[in-house]
Order: C-alpha cells, then sequence, then structure tokens
C-alpha cells in the first residue's frame, strides 16, 4: 500500500539546530514507570518506538543532581558518568532504526523530598515539599546555589552529549521544575535578580537554555520545554500574560518550543475530561512568536487531525507520549498507507498509574507495552502457529477479542461465539458512560483486524453452555465470560452480606448499565474507588435523579490520583449536585433507606433511596468450572473471567493466552525476563 497524499507533510524532515528530524513525530519525553530501575525494558521500550517510525524518541526526565532525586519514582538518571552506559545504550536503540535520540534534563527543586540522596531540597523560596506531602522543607537558594546549579546543568549536557543524545530538552514546565518554580510568582518571592519583575523570574531558564547552547549546541539541538498556561487563571502563567510574554521574551533561544498547559493532570488528561487536539486554544499563539519550529501535544491519533495542525500553523512537529505508547507503529501506518490500524489510545491514563505507582507502564490498548524486552513482545509481529488447532473463544469482551485477534494473527482457525448482541463486552458497556466514547477503539481497533481474518469467525447471540461447547468440539476452548457486579454490598472494606442489600433496594452497576434506573434518589456506594462509581453517579444526576456518593475511602474516586483524574472527577461530581459522604460504610438497607455509618465516630446517617453498590465483582466462570468437571481437556479462563481488573489486564491476559499457545509453560519459572542488579566486588 501506498501513503496517502494527503499525509506527505507529516514525513518532511525538519530541522532542529544542528540535527535534522527525519519526519514530524516526536515522541516527546514520557515517564514509563521503568528508567534506571528497569533499563533493559525502558530501552527496548524507546527502541521500539524510532522502529515503528517516530522521527524523535526521548528519554523521561533524567535527573542530573543529587539534590533532585526523584525517588522513589522509576525515572532515568544522570548524576555523573556511572549513569551513562544504560543511556548511551537506549540512543543507540534509537539511532538503529534513524531516529534522533532526545534527553530530557531535569531538576524538579522544592517538589522532590531526595528521600534517597537525603540532600536539602532546593528552590527559589523557602517552603514545604510538594510531592506526597512530605515533612520535609526545600531551603532558599543563595547566589551560589544557583551558580552550582547552573553548573550541573551544563555537566549534565555536556554527558548527554558524550552519551550519544542529538537533542538536549531543557524543561520548565507542569510546575515541577526549578526554572518553573522560578518563574511563577506564587513560588518565587525573591527580592534580588532572580525575582521580582518577570524578565527577572525567567533569568534562569534564560541562562541554562543560553549555557546549555554554549555547551552543546553545536552538536545537539536544545528544545526548550515549557508550559505556556497553567489553566489556574490569573494566579498562574497564561496565554495573553505572562504565558506570552515569556515566549517573546525567549523567542529565538531555542531551536525548537515544545509547548504544553501545565500541571501534568491539565496536560495529560483524560478522553473522559478533554478530546483529541485539546490543548490547541491554548498553544496555537505561538508559532506566531517566533521563527523557529513549534511541538505540542494532544493526545493526536487522527493523521487528519495532525495534518490539520500542521496547516493551520498550529504545530510544526506532532508530538506524542500516550499514543506513541498505545501504537508505536503509527508513524508507519500512516506511511505505508493504512492509518486504519493505528490501534488509537483511549486516553484512559492506565500508563500514567502504573509509573506513579513506581511500576513498569501498562497499556490498556497495547499489551505488549513494558514487554519488549522481558517477554520479547513485538507490538506488531505474533509467531506463525505451530499447529491446526481450532479454538473455540467463549465471549467477546476485551480479553476474548484480543485472544481471538492474536490468534487468529498467527493464523490460528478461531471461532468467537459471544452472547450479546454486539462485541466488546465491558468495554462496549463501559463506553456508553458519559465521556468514555473513546473507549470503545479497545473494541473497534479489534474488529478491523478480526474482519479481514478468514480464519476467525464471530457469532453473536449465542449463548455457550457445557453440551454446546462440548458438542462444537474445538481443539482448544478459551471461557472469557467476564465477570458481573455484586449486589450484596460485599468488597474491600466489608466481607459479609450487608443486611436489607437484596431485591427491589438495589440496582448493580451491571443493571444500570443495562439501562435500568431508580424511581426516586440513590446512594452509589464506593468501596471500589477508580471510575465507575463517578460515572454511575454522574449519570444518575444527568437523568434528574438526587444522587448521593458515598465512599469508604477518605476522598472520592480515591484511586484516580494514580491516572490524574481525581481533581477532574471531585469537581464534575460537585459541579452536578452530587452529595458526597467520605469514609462512610454501608451498614444495612431498610425501609426505603440506605443506612451509612461513619469509619470514625460509627456515626448513623439515614438517606432515602435504593443503592447502587459499587464494590467487587465475581467472575462469570460456572462454565469454565463444568466443562472441567466433565473432563473437557484444553479449557482456560482468560481476563474477568480468571481474575477480575483493569480492562488492560483482560486484553493482556487475551493477548498472552493466543502468545503461549501450543507452548509449553513452566509454572514454577519467573514469566519473564528480570533487570538484576550485580553486586560491587567486596572491598579487599
Ligand atoms: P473481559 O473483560 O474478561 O473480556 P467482559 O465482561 O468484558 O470480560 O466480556 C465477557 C463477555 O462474555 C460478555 O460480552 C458476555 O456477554 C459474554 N459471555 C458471558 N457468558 C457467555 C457464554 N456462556 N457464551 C458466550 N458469551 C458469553
Ligand atoms: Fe492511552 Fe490508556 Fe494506553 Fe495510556 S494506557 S497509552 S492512556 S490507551
Amino acid at each position: 500500500m501506498t501513503r496517502d497524499p494527503r499525509y506527505d507533510i507529516l514525513f518532511e524532515p525538519l530541522r532542529i539546530g544542528p540535527v535534522t528530524a527525519p519526519n514530524r513525530f516526536y515522541q516527546v519525553p514520557h515517564c514509563n514507570g521503568m528508567g534506571r530501575a528497569f533499563p533493559n525494558s525502558m530501552i527496548a521500550m524507546r527502541g521500539m518506538k524510532a522502529e515503528g517510525g517516530w522521527g524523535i524518541v526521548c528519554t523521561e526526565q533524567c535527573d542530573f543532581h543529587a539534590t533532585a532525586d526523584t525517588t522513589p519514582f522509576t525515572e532515568t538518571r544522570l548524576w555523573d558518568d556511572a549513569d551513562t552506559p544504560y543511556l548511551a545504550r537506549m540512543a543507540e536503540a534509537v539511532h538503529a532504526h534513524g531516529a534522533l535520540a532526545g534527553i530530557e534534563l531535569v531538576h524538579n527543586g522544592q517538589d522532590t523530598g531526595n528521600l534517597y540522596s537525603r540532600e536539602v531540597p532546593i528552590g527559589p523560596d523557602h517552603r514545604p515539599v510538594k510531592w506526597q506531602g512530605h515533612p520535609i522543607q526545600a531551603r532558599a537558594m543563595d547566589k551560589a546555589d544557583i551558580r552550582a546549579y547552573r553548573r550541573w546543568h551544563r555537566d549534565a549536557a555536556v554527558r548527554a552529549r558524550h552519551a550519544g543524545f542529538d537533542l538536549l530538552v531543557v524543561y520548565a514546565g507542569h510546575d515541577g521544575t526549578l526554572p518553573s518554580h522560578f518563574l511563577a510568582r506564587r513560588h518565587n518571592h525573591r527580592v534580588d535578580e532572580y525575582g521580582g519583575s518577570l524578565e527577572n523570574r525567567l533569568r534562569l531558564f534564560r541562562e541554562l537554555i543560553e549555557e546549555t547552547k554554549d555547551a552543546v549546541g553545536a552538536t545537539m539541538g536544545v528544545i526548550v520545554r515549557f508550559a505556556v498556561d497553567e489553566l489556574m487563571g490569573p494566579g498562574g502563567l497564561e496565554r495573553g500574560n505572562e504565558g506570552s510574554d515569556a515566549i517573546a521574551l525567549l523567542a529565538e533561544l531555542p531551536d525548537l518550543w515544545d509547548v504544553n498547559v501545565s500541571d501534568w493532570s491539565n496536560d495529560s488528561m483524560t478522553s473522559r475530561f478533554a478530546p483529541e487536539g485539546y490543548q490547541e486554544e491554548f498553544i496555537a499563539f505561538v508559532k506566531s512568536m517566533t521563527t523557529k519550529p513549534v511541538a505540542g501535544v494532544g493526545r493526536y491519533t487522527s493523521p487528519d487531525a495532525m495534518v490539520s495542525a500542521i496547516r493551520r500553523g498550529v504545530l510544526d512537529l506532532i508530538g506524542a507520549a500516550r499514543p506513541s505508547i498505545a501504537d508505536p507503529f503509527l508513524p508507519d501506518k500512516i506511511r505505508q498507507g493504512r492509518p486504519e490500524d493505528i490501534r488509537e489510545c483511549i486516553g484512559c491514563n492506565i500508563c500514567v498509574a502504573w509509573n506513579n505507582l513506581s511500576a513498569p507502564m501498562r497499556c490498556t490498548q497495547n499489551p505488549t507495552a513494558g514487554e519488549e524486552w522481558r517477554k520479547g513482545w513485538h507490538p506488531e509481529a505474533l509467531p506463525a502457529k505451530d499447529s491446526d488447532a481450532h479454538v473455540l473463544v467463549v465471549g467477546g469482551g476485551p480479553a476474548g477479542l484480543e485472544a481471538a485477534r492474536a490468534l487468529g494473527q498467527r493464523g490460528y482457525r478461531v471461532t468467537l461465539a459471544e452472547a450479546g448482541d454486539e462485541l466488546g463486552g465491558r468495554v462496549s458497556r463501559e463506553s456508553r458512560l458519559p465521556g468514555l466514547a473513546a473507549w470503545a477503539r479497545v473494541r473497534d481497533h479489534r474488529l478491523t483486524q478480526i474482519g479481514r481474518m478468514t480464519n476467525v469467525e464471530t457469532y453473536l447471540a449465542s449463548r455457550l453452555d457445557a453440551n454446546q461447547v462440548i458438542a462444537f468440539g474445538a481443539d482448544h476452548v478459551a471461557i472469557a465470560t467476564g465477570a458481573r457486579w455484586r449486589a450484596d454490598g460485599v468488597g474491600r472494606t466489608i466481607r459479609e452480606p450487608v443486611p436489607g442489600c437484596v431485591g427491589d433496594a438495589v440496582l448493580t452497576p451491571d443493571a444500570i448499565m443495562d439501562g435500568r434506573r431508580p424511581a426516586g434518589p440513590v446512594v452509589v456506594y464506593d468501596d471500589d474507588h477508580y471510575y465507575l462509581a463517578s460515572l454511575i453517579a454522574e449519570l444518575l444526576r444527568r437523568t434528574g435523579h438526587d444522587v448521593t456518593l458515598a465512599t469508604t475511602a477518605p476522598m472520592v474516586a480515591n484511586w484516580t490520583q494514580h491516572n490524574l483524574e481525581q481533581g477532574f472527577i471531585e469537581r464534575r461530581l460537585v459541579e452536578q449536585g452530587v452529595r458526597i459522604l467520605t469514609r462512610h460504610q454501608l451498614a444495612a438497607v431498610r425501609d426505603g433507606a440506605v443506612e451509612l455509618v461513619h469509619d470514625l465516630d460509627r456515626r448513623l446517617i439515614r438517606v432515602p433511596g435504593r443503592v447502587v453498590p459499587v464494590t467487587m465483582r465475581l467472575p462469570e466462570d460456572a462454565l469454565y468450572h463444568e466443562l472441567v468437571a466433565r473432563g473437557v481437556a484444553n479449557v482456560r479462563r482468560i481476563g474477568d473471567c480468571f481474575g477480575p481488573s483493569v480492562i488492560a489486564a483482560a486484553v493482556y491476559e487475551g493477548h498472552r493466552y493466543a502468545r503461549e499457545f501450543d507452548t509449553a509453560v513452566d509454572p514454577d519459572r519467573v514469566p519473564f525476563r528480570r533487570d538484576v542488579f550485580q553486586l560491587d566486588r567486596p572491598t579487599p
């Protein structure tokens, strides 16, 4: 297939100072939970992006001094030459495919507690550190500190050049780096030449850029990554005032402007709260203020939207973190004239959450993300089939669909039977909740692929029982029948059924997603802490219900702090008039009211209405157990039917089933390669 000429502009090279990017696909720096702790995994993940056609592939933020210790986050590090080898390997892996390698130096200043290094944090002012609310303060830097900091940055830039990087990102964004702390009025109350006027607050950033150019600018392109709008009104940087004034003052200094909005939760908004291209309105002005090329992000997955952003003069380079995780081969698919094969990011931020938990990132759409080295999984290639086995997949949710797709790609004959009238399982149901339409991409990508395969057949309205499965006579059976939400209040906190939590007093999340609605007021009881309770509350408010959201946690949608959604969720519920009760457990449902007890003072309150318990799910595994009891061999459970979890886990388990099919797996062995530390030789 040949590329659509409409997309040619995406493949034009672009000069960035002394280096040239081969195309307009720029994998911006992004955290990944691997970094220095899992270097082999990190290197292979970055190399895969270059193989897939990203013209520039960057590290995540890379701390460069012991006063900027990002522990417990597992990001890259360049404190001295001891850190160079694995970063050099990353640059090599990127160069091997003709891409440019970029590195983003970071000093998180007053935000880090320096938990590992034990150095006293530094910043423009005395203040408590921000990350995780540690009882540690950053101290105000004096002039000697500022000189030292500039020297460390310059030395790190030289080290990065020696490690083989082509591009260096000077970083003042996300309200999380020293130059951005100096720049923000609310952080900087200095009375010297580094405080006061915008020019003064910008001085440190300007010095860093100039000194970086001086040190490495002859051979490296210098990118400036800068948040032009903090989305906090006049209390922060905004386009139209200091956000644009700062660009004007530094306009021609960088070789490339990489602009975004701040903080990270605003920059990486989920699809529930922001559509593709959502940053354009904030950053579009930048190109009019500089002759240098401009890059930006906005969860672009559509080549038409990318071309449009370039043609309209908003961007020169299409920056992407999440779209490059969901599909490392996005550029290649456009280049090869098959954009419909792009595995589009759904904007769920599971990748972000795993990173924030200091674990290797996971992706809902791309089950191979993070497995490139440790399992040797390639996002596009699968081994050819090892036999002529015919596989029956029961259930067409994300697990069943991915198993069928990947088995089909391997060449196996697959029959997929789905009980309902549509494929997609929970993904189809949940994508109809407010703001989650993009989640249907998990289903749609797989249906597009399966639709082309003559060896995969799908049947709707086909609820199979054990007799039918046995009569079908497949060589292997994958049971992907999913899970159902419990109705009785049992979950993480309460381990016995709640009195009265039965019958008409209860509506389960499944019933709500099936379209049932309570007649009067409702209490959504959350012991799950992810997104679903808040979405059901939002849905029922939209249909005019009086809604109380009671949660056992101290915060609404507590877990979503990890995927950066918590603040947005809470604000939306408050705006919609949902009554919020934190730290409350379900005690009983009786006489038309839901009884809740506060977990500290045990005070009981009664809220009239019915309850929607969002507590836990039980696997739909009766079919599996009956087949096993009747002696059917070669039957496996996958996805939520095996272990209810996030959608990413169901996709992964479906993929894994297909990868490991016809392979002997030793259950006693660690199922992947590990980065293992080498011990120093004992001191003689
Ligand atoms: P997962 O996340 O593990 O893929 P889902 O709950 O999303 O699980 O999907 C499970 C799918 O299995 C649902 O679409 C459901 O209709 C289907 N299903 C459940 N039982 C059967 C059955 N006995 N035969 C066919 N399909 C079934
Ligand atoms: Fe996109 Fe979700 Fe994958 Fe992250 S985990 S890249 S947000 S699909």
